[in-house]
């Protein structure tokens, strides 16, 4: 299998190469076969990065954004167009099923691109009178926005970072994941194919110093990263230092709370989706699901049936539901995990090894019986690993679900309709479903309260994190000075 890019990284619209740069190796989830051989980043060409994206970024905000938009829009048409080439191309990255790259990955990009491209002609200032003078305001671009992604959805989060960025008429310069890179370099190549003038949307590859050396340019005015929490933290304070503005999408521990009245299979379903989709390896998952004792037994059994069920395999085979893990490093935590789940006295309920030979495959697994204070319900695990938790009383519930860093989102299952808000209300989510779960579509803002994040991206909400206002008095009267 070979996946290898024409170079490692994309500057001012051109792949570029600069061999000095230390060895990144992708490998194929599903056989841990090497399919590229990328090199990070030098000083030098994250100073062509950045340099570039600051040449061309005074002309492209000055462009009216109904032009703007149709460059976007072009873009979402390729990738559509593309689609099949760009999912298996994901599928080899990260090693998700075929069947979930070809709907979710970057079709979910695509959207982002069109849903910005018509966002930005319609998104505009105020006009506030004031008697006889006036303020007016101006939404201006940041500059050059600086986009660190995740390795879970990395074409989605480049799309979804570079889409209201360039919409509103900010530069971007992307560092995606080092253990998925593939995807924003190809991102790069269809914005070309677009039309986006070069040095609009660069990308450089590395770990995390590549990363630290942007954040910490004084040419960029803003940061938006898709990582863990503690990564968040420093990537934050280091924004700080420099008060650049900051988008923080980072992980979660989310509960998914099913009360008896809830329909048992929608339940049943919601919960896979909100553990198995990925391999779990999804930072908004419910991964403490909360259950009311009375209908407890009956979901664990429906549930133990259908994960049993899940095919797994081969991710390019149209057929596996479930793929691999991302990485070697991954399969080892996620493991560790699951025997530590063990050892604290969780009931086993299916799963719980390794799947298929050959690659990082775990088993879909629920452990029944977790109680808060075990590792699985606290720590954000990232695979397959669903835990249970019982609960009797709706207070009860809340409080329990409630009581950690994370707040990223939340899920009710429920008949009672007068329940489900009232629970929504009173849960600290920043993303919260009512019998629906991991449903994100770019209409929608998504981010996370508490540790799990700061800002939106998606929906309306991210226009703020993209602009920033400019107010203008217009004095129409004789200027009254008291000297
Ligand atoms: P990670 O925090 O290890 O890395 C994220 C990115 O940050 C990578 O590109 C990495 O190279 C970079 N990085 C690391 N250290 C850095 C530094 N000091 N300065 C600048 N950049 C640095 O996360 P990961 O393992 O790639 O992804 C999994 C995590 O991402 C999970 O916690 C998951 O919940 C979270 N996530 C959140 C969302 C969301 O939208 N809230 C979406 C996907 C994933």
């Amino acid at each position: 299998m070979n996946a290898q890019p024409k170079a490692s990284h994309f500057v001012d619209g051109a792949y570029v190469e600069d061999t000095a740069g230390a060895l990144i190796e992708v490998m194929y989830p599903a056989t841990g076969e090497v399919i590229a051989t990328l090199h990070e980043a030098t000083p030098a060409v994250i100073e062509a990065a950045l340099a570039s994206a600051k040449r061309a970024q005074g002309a492209w905000a000055a462009m009216r954004p109904v032009e703007r938009g149709r460059v976007l829009r072009r873009a979402a048409d390729i990738i559509r167009v593309r689609g099949a080439e760009l999912a298996r191309l994901e599928t080899l990255d990260t090693g998700k099923p075929i069947q979930e790259t070809v709907v979710a990955d970057w079709p979910s990009g695509a959207d982002a691109l069109e849903y910005f491209a018509g966002l930005a002609p319609t998104t505009t200032g105020e006009t506030i009178p004031l008697g006889r003078d006036f303020v007016y305001t101006i939404r201006e671009a940041l500059g050059v926005c600086v986009g660190i992604g995740a390795w879970n959805y990395p074409s989605q989060i480049a799309c979804w970072k570079s889409a209201p960025a360039l919409a509103f008429g900010n530069a971007m310069v992307f560092k995606p994941s080092e253990v998925t890179p593939l995807g924003a370099l190809k991102l790069a190549e269809i914005f070309i194919e677009a039309g986006l003038p070069a040095g609009l949307f660069n990308v450089v590859q590395g770990r995390g110093a590549v990363g630290g050396a942007l954040v910490t340019d004084a040419r960029v005015a803003k940061v938006s990263l898709t990582g863990s929490v503690p990564t968040g933290q420093k990537v934050y304070a280091a924004a700080a230092a420099g008060m650049r503005h900051v988008t923080m999408e980072l992980g979660g521990k989310s509960p998914l709370i099913v009360f008896d009245d809830a329909s048992l299979e929608d339940a049943v379903g919601a919960a896979m989706l909100a553990n198995f989709y990925s391999a779990g390896q999804v930072c908004s998952n419910g991964t403490r699901v909360f259950v009311q004792k009375g209908i407890k037994e009956r979901f664990l059994q429906r549930l133990a049936e259908r994960s049993n069920a899940i095919v797994m395999g081969d991710p390019l085979d149209e057929a596996t539901q479930m793929g691999p893990l991302v990485s070697k490093v991954q399969l080892d935590k996620v493991l560790a995990y699951v025997q530590g789940a063990v050892a604290q006295g969780a009931r086993l309920v299916c799963g719980g090894a390794q799947g298929p030979k050959g690659g990082w495959f775990v088993q879909p697994t629920v452990f029944a019986d977790v109680a808060d204070g075990m590792t699985l319900a606290c720590e954000e695990v990232f695979g397959p690993v669903m835990a249970v938790l019982d609960f009797e009383s709706e207070a009860e519930v809340v409080a329990r679900a409630n009581d950690t860093q994370f707040g990223l989102a939340a899920g009710v299952f429920t008949a009672d309709l007068t329940r489900a808000h009232r629970v929504i209300g009173a849960l600290q989510a920043g993303t919260c479903w009512i019998n629906a779960y991991n449903l994100t579509p770019v209409e929608s803002p998504f981010g996370g309260v508490k540790a799990s994040g700061v800002g939106r991206e998606n929906g309306h909400a991210a226009v703020q994190h993209y602009t920033q206002i400019k107010s203008v008095y217009v004095g129409l009267g004789p200027v009254d000075a008291p000297y």
